[in-house]
């Protein structure tokens, strides 16, 4: 069994077809949370978590790329990405009614994000330590997004846990830093997160060896990071194996050994 910890079949790229995708990835064996970047697409995930009796769970949250009027058609590692919204200010109300049901199972995608800079950096950071305090609140994991912002985050995040004392659990999602990064994170007890981009980049090999297992989940992102050999078509849960595939070629293990950790990392995380 494996669990998507990251996917967005509450996204618009579902919106045909979202049930299908959910009924044949459950049917594989496979969980997944949808994790939510606003209002709608939050709602929406909670939406899908509440149909099914086992296997979709929801994040909720306001991801740094929806604080500002954005439009970009853009490639990532050559795949194409087109994504428009219109800036959302926080209603710390709207998110803690959404936060609190039972489905939910994390605080996300919430974080920070220079690679664009649509919002100004002050912005991001004020809005990322309001959802930090909601999952704090609820006592539930954050499911955190960076972008070329990792010593930002870190500093956050140290100044919440070694300095503040406060606890905070999670998840740094499709980790993109450096060993000493991911190090850092480490320590402070976060999970890392990996997805299709480290079956066709290569620049995580180094992280995705070195990290302990116990601390490492697996995700799809989809519809995005495609993973090999699927690459150019929309992504989606089920494609969380091509991930579990490659993590264990890197770390020459068996996938089931690859499943059975990340797996159980991820119950713990979620208390799924
Ligand atoms: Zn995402």
């Amino acid at each position: 069994m494996l669990i998507d910890t990251h996917a967005h079949i509450n996204f618009r790229d579902f919106k045909d077809d979202g049930d299908e995708v959910a009924k044949r990835t459950l049917a594989e064996g496979v969980w997944m949370i949808n994790v939510g970047a606003e209002r709608k697409t939050s709602q929406r995930a909670i939406d899908y978590a509440k149909k099914y009796d086992s296997g979709v769970f929801a994040a909720v949250g306001l991801h740094p790329g929806h604080l500002a009027n954005v439009e970009y058609d853009e490639e990532v590692k050559g795949e194409k990405i087109k994504f428009s919204s219109q800036a959302e200010a926080y209603d710390e109300k709207y998110y803690f009614s959404l936060a609190k049901q039972p489905e939910v199972v994390a605080i996300g995608e919430i974080g920070l994000d220079y690679y664009r800079n649509a919002a100004r950096r002050e912005l991001q950071k004020e809005t990322l330590l309001e959802q930090l305090g909601l999952a704090e609140k609820l006592n539930k994991p954050v499911i955190l997004h960076c972008r070329e912002a990792h010593e930002d985050l870190l500093g956050i995040l140290k100044t919440w846990t070694l300095v503040g004392n406060k606890p905070l659990r999670g998840v740094v999602h499709s980790f993109s830093g450096r060993w000493s990064q991911a190090e850092q994170y480490l320590a402070m007890g976060f999970y890392l997160g990996f997805n299709g981009l480290i079956t066709f980049a290569r620049d995580y090999d180094k992280v995705v060896c070195q990290m302990p297992l116990d601390k490492m989940l697996l995700e799809t992102d989809c519809p995005y990071l495609t993973p090999l050999p699927f690459r150019g078509k929309r992504n989606e849960p089920s494609y969380v194996k091509y991930v579990a595939q490659k993590v264990a070629e890197l770390r020459g293990i068996s996938a089931e050994e690859v499943a059975e950790a990340t797996t159980k990392n991820a119950k713990g995380l979620f208390r799924i």
